[in-house]
């Protein structure tokens, strides 16, 4: 009896510092909705005008707690991009929080695959509530850094004339969307000489799942081109933004990209950025996954030929077992000698 309720409490004492660590954490996150709405007002202070919030939730009026963990995790998504992209946007964004069927209605995307979409004309971002509960913590911060990225570049004239490849390699740039694995697959393709051309990812991407990842992939790799170009880091578009933030020549930069010249310039630089096939070659069949596949298939090997030997030995003494059976007494005596003999000869 004593130790039940010695249970009980201890499992009530880690409930409740469970629930006190993670009321800590809300608060403690709570002051970032206070800082970013500084940042703001110091980053518009100049333009003498009242800048609202960036964010207004949709939808979740009747679930408070929801609103605002979703209006932290956009913002933490926020802050991420616009230090990425040194601006902002001084208008509010809707956060529309949406049904399936709605989802479906207003974006037009089959909601099993995303679960959140962004239109940068009525800056809004929708939501997809059941593909949202499926998603992982990790996902929903890079999907709405991603959407977040779209409203930002959209927010100014020289991102709404982007073909789409530049806009979504700008976007994951933002969104820092890019990992060792992606690099690797664009390599392989670029090996078997089947980069996508960018003139076939001005408008849409392809619907095919393989395809359409190597069209993302891509159009990350040709918007590091510009970007280097730029004079930007690697894995930075700052400059690029910058460029294309420009009240006049910011729309000219962008409609010259579809300019099949230009853009035909642009798809030998990224080609050339990722090195020679032959180099491609060499540097992926030395990279650790093939080596790991090599490695695998030796020990396949040594154990298939080991276990085959253990076989040959075995089958070798049944052989010897069947003979030596078939043996008379008069041949074991021809072969070995009389028993005593044998046994003297071994004195
Ligand atoms: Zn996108």
């Amino acid at each position: 009896m004593k130790w039940h309720s010695l249970i009980i409490a201890a499992f009530c004492a880690v409930l409740l510092l469970t629930n006190s660590l993670v009321g800590q954490g809300i608060q403690w996150d709570e002051e970032i909705l206070v800082r970013e709405r500084e940042q703001r007002e110091e980053r518009f202070r100049h333009s003498g005008r009242e800048i609202g919030p960036a964010f207004r939730v949709v939808g979740l009026e009747d679930r408070p707690r929801m609103e605002k963990t979703l209006l932290i995790l956009a913002t933490q998504a926020r802050l991420s991009v616009i230090e990425r992209a040194d601006m902002d946007w001084e208008g509010t964004a809707l956060l529309v929080w949406s049904s399936e069927q709605e989802f479906m209605e207003h974006t037009g995307f089959r909601p099993e695959h995303i679960f959140a979409a962004a239109s940068p004309q009525r800056m809004t971002i929708w939501i997809n509530e059941a593909a949202w509960s499926r998603s992982s913590p990790g996902d929903r911060q890079k999907t709405l850094a991603h959407e977040i990225g779209h409203l930002l570049l959209g927010s100014f004239p020289g991102g709404q004339e982007l073909p789409l490849w530049a806009n979504e390699g700008i976007v994951m740039h933002l969104a820092d969307q890019w990992t060792f694995d992606d690099h690797a697959k664009l390599l392989w393709a670029h090996l078997f000489g089947r980069l996508p051309p960018l003139s076939e990812l001005e408008e849409t991407f392809p619907r095919e799942s393989a395809a359409q990842s190597l069209a993302y992939r891509m159009s990350y790799a040709a918007v590091a081109t510009v970007a280097n170009a730029q004079g930007d880091e690697p894995g930075s578009v700052r400059r690029l933004m910058m460029r294309l933030s420009h009240p006049t020549r910011g729309v000219a930069f962008a409609e010259e990209l579809r300019d099949p010249f230009v853009r035909e310039g642009w798809q030998i630089a990224t080609s050339r950025s990722l090195g020679s096939r032959f180099s491609t070659g060499v540097a992926l069949l030395t990279g650790s996954t093939v080596l790991f596949i090599f490695a695998a298939i030796l020990v396949l090997i040594g154990f298939w030929v080991k276990k085959s030997r253990a076989a040959n030995r075995f089958q070798d003494e049944e052989d010897e077992e069947a003979w030596s059976e078939s043996l008379t007494q008069q041949d074991v005596e021809d072969i070995y000698g009389e028993p005593e003999e044998r046994w003297k000869s071994e004195d």
